[in-house]
């Protein structure tokens, strides 16, 4: 993981008051980032919000990020390098079906889908602080092509809508 290249891409948000909503937004996708993305000093971690530390045990404030945090924020905050590492992981096999899928196509049925095998509609609404992460995490993740994708999409609106009717 280039540590640089996203250490960059971050510095620009820096300071800047939390334009985002503090809720999971379905239309999202991603959830809503730590308080420690925004109040982040220097030698503190952008993401679990610990010091930083050389190996000398000092506090070392030429970093924004742990290692593993930063490899754990792209994958749950950067759809792409999500799909990406889907990609590598599965190679385009459908767990629905079990047929393969290229990786890029422009036919609307060969494209394929990283789907969130527990739907991320359970955790509309929640706080970062109560949000549940191993959902946006690589186990709660398949490869999903688009006939396997919808069906499973359409069965759980019906799913929902039942759920919405007993909660009347
Ligand atoms: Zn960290
Ligand atoms: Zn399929």
């Amino acid at each position: 993981m280039p540590l640089n290249r996203y250490s960059r891409r971050h510095k620009r948000t820096f300071g800047r008051e939390k334009p985002e909503p503090e809720v999971y937004l379905e239309e999202h996708r991603v959830p809503p980032k730590p308080d420690a993305y925004w109040t982040q000093e220097k030698g503190q971690c952008r993401f679990c919000g610990h010091v930083i530390k050389k190996e000398n045990g000092e506090r070392n404030n030429r970093r924004n990020w742990h290692e593993e945090c930063i490899d754990e924020y792209t994958y749950i905050y950067h759809p792409g390098e999500t799909r990406k590492r889907i990609w590598k992981r599965d190679r385009g096999y459908c767990a629905g079906c079990g047929d393969t899928f290229p990786r890029k196509s422009r036919h609307h049925d060969l494209k394929w889908h990283v789907d969130h095998i527990k739907p991320l509609w359970e955790q509309k609404g929640k706080k970062f602080d109560d949000i549940d992460l191993d959902y946006w995490r690589e186990d709660n993740l398949q490869t999903l092509c688009t006939e396997c994708h919808t069906r499973k999409t359409s069965a759980e609106a019906t799913e929902r809508a039942k759920l919405r009717k007993e909660d009347k």
